[in-house]
Parts: C-alpha cells; structure tokens; sequence
C-alpha cells in the first residue's frame, strides 16, 4: 500500500521508519527541510509539498503539532482537500482539539474524503520499537482500511467511538500524566529537601500506593531510570510545550463539557511558566527542575 506521510518530526520519523521496514512505500512531506532529509534517508520517497505527497497516498497520515497545523494541512489552499482524490482515507495521528477534528472530517466528506482521528501513546520509544497505543475515532470499516499500517507502527489498536472520539481518550490520558508528573516532581523535592535518598523513595513508592506509570518510566530525578529523559539532560522524549498544549485541550474540553477541572488547569500553568523559563523544549519531566525549593532564609 502507498502512503503519503505529512509530518516527520519526533515521532512522524520513527513511524515513516517503521512503515518502511514493514513493506509500505511511503511519500513523506515536513515543512523543515532537515526532518524531510532524515525521512528520506530511512526509505521515503520526497515529496515537495503536502499537495504531492498527498497525491501518492492511497492512505494518507499526518502526524503534526497542534490544530491549527492539521487544520491548515488539510484545509488550506493547496492542502489535503485539494489534493486527495474522492474516496481517499486520512489518519491524523496528531493530538488536537477533538472539534477540529470533526470540522476537517465534516469538510473531507463534503469531498467525499474519509477521515479517522487516531492519537497515538507510547511516546518516542514506542514510536521507534512500533509499540505505539493508537486511539482511534471514525467509522468501523475506515479503521479495517488502515488497521495494517496502524499495526506497522503500534501493537494496542483501540477503537473509541466516531470521529473525535480518539482525541477525547488521548487528552484524557494526558490530563492524567502531566498531573501525575507534577505530583511525582513535588513529591521528590519535599523528599530531598528533608534529605532522603530519592532512589529509596523511588523503591517505597512503588510499592506503595503512589505507584504510577510516570515514575516508572519517566522518573523526573536524573540517573534514577536510565531510559528516563531525566538521565539524558531532559532531551524529549515528549516537550514541556506539548505537555502544555494537551492540559489546554483538556481544560477546553472540559469547559465546553462544563466539567470543573482544578487540577488540570494547574498541572497546564506549572509546564507553562516552565515554559517561560527556558524549559519549553526540553521533556515535559524538566518541570521537575523549575520546582527547586527557595533560599533557607525566604520566610515560609
Ligand atoms: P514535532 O514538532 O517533533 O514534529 C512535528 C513535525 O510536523 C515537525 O517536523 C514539523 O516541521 C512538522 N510540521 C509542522 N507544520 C507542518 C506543515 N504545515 N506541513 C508539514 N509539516 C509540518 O512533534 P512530535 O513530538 O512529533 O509530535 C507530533 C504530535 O504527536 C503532536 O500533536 C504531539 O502532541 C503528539 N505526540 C507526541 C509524543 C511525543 O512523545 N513526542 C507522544 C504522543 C503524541
């Protein structure tokens, strides 16, 4: 099966490579010259534009930042809507607002252009090993359609509902692991503020109730996971401004819904004045680094 691939940054590359290793001929397309150069060096065909690389796709995937990029990709003058031919299938792997979703997925159909959304949980090394949890929202056959190169990039297939309904789980996911990360952070620094071993808080902790996915793998204290961002100067792994970007689409959907939320709109402002302090390239578990406890003599 051809595919045309629009997006091939941190997590877009790996998956280009993973579909490549597995038989697919793929087309890529980035805006950055240097994260097209590196698709094509892993087996992808270049493509010039979006135009173009949506062209050579029977299916076509995009794996871009934020809504306005997907929106813009699909929907603008020379975009997907252009370019796919009536009956084509877009997977947007992207983690978006699940109403644009919906409003690309209604525009494509106007055009008679299929869509699924299907964010993906994993992060970078799931992407590399093709292990990737992929949500998906959009119609029954669509997801049978993509299922094989779905399966060359992640080994836990979920579908949700329709359209948009994948986006929902994937900011439900990510409430849960920025809030725990910010809590896991605090928790390590009240630690070693009172000077116990945070590898031995690390081993009572997981096996206590506080036990959680995020100090597992994405411990925020350097040199206590290895494979951790933390262990590697917090090189991402998944930015701080990502993280910051799905807490605001939780917290959107939320006062859409009318749900009170509290403590994602904290965890969302924490990563962002992280953010503004440097961090906002950096893995989201450099919060960590912006909780440093003040001078001895500041009054408490
Ligand atoms: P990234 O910024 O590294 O990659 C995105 C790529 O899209 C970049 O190379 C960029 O140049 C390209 N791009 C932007 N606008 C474009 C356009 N108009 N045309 C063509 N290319 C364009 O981001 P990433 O870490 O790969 O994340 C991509 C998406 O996956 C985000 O929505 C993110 O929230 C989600 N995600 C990331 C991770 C992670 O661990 N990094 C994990 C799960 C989900």
């Amino acid at each position: 099966m051809k595919i045309g691939f629009i997006g091939t940054g941190t997590m877009g590359l790996p998956m280009v490579a993973n579909l490549v290793a597995k038989g697919f001929a793929v087309t890529a397309y980035d805006v950055v010259p240097p994260a097209l150069d590196a698709a094509v060096a892993r087996g992808a065909a270049r493509a010039g534009s979006p135009t173009e690389a949506a062209a050579a796709g029977e299916l076509i995937i995009t794996m871009l930042p934020s809504s306005a990029n997907v929106e813009a990709v699909y929907l603008s003058a020379g975009g997907i809507i252009e370019a796919a031919a009536a009956g084509r299938l877009c997977v947007d792997m992207s983690t978006i607002d699940p109403g644009t979703s919906q409003r690309v997925a209604a525009k494509l159909k106007e055009r008679g252009i299929r869509f699924l959304d299907a964010p993906v949980s994993g992060g970078v090394g799931g992407a590399v090993a093709g292990t990737l949890a992929i949500m998906v929202g959009g119609a029954d056959h669509d997801l049978e359609e993509a299922r094989p190169a779905l399966a060359a990039m992640g080994t836990n297939i979920i579908h949700v509902g329709s359209v948009g309904a994948g986006e929902v789980a994937k900011l439900c996911n990510n409430l849960i692991s920025g809030a725990a990360l910010v809590a896991v952070a605090e928790a390590f620094r009240i630690g070693e503020s009172f000077g116990v071993d945070p590898q031995i808080l690390t081993n009572v902790i997981a096996k206590s109730s506080g036990a959680t996915w995020v100090m597992e793998h994405m411990h925020p204290v350097p040199g206590i996971v290895d494979s951790a961002a933390s262990s590697r100067q917090y090189a991402p792994g998944f930015m701080t401004d990502l993280m910051a970007k799905d807490l605001g689409l939780a917290v959107s959907a939320a006062r859409e819904k009318r749900v009170p939320v509290v403590v994602a709109p904290a965890a969302q402002q924490l990563y962002r004045m992280a953010s503004s302090h440097g961090l906002g390239r950096e893995d989201f578990s450099a919060v960590y680094k912006f909780l440093k406890p003040s001078s001895d003599d500041a009054p408490v």
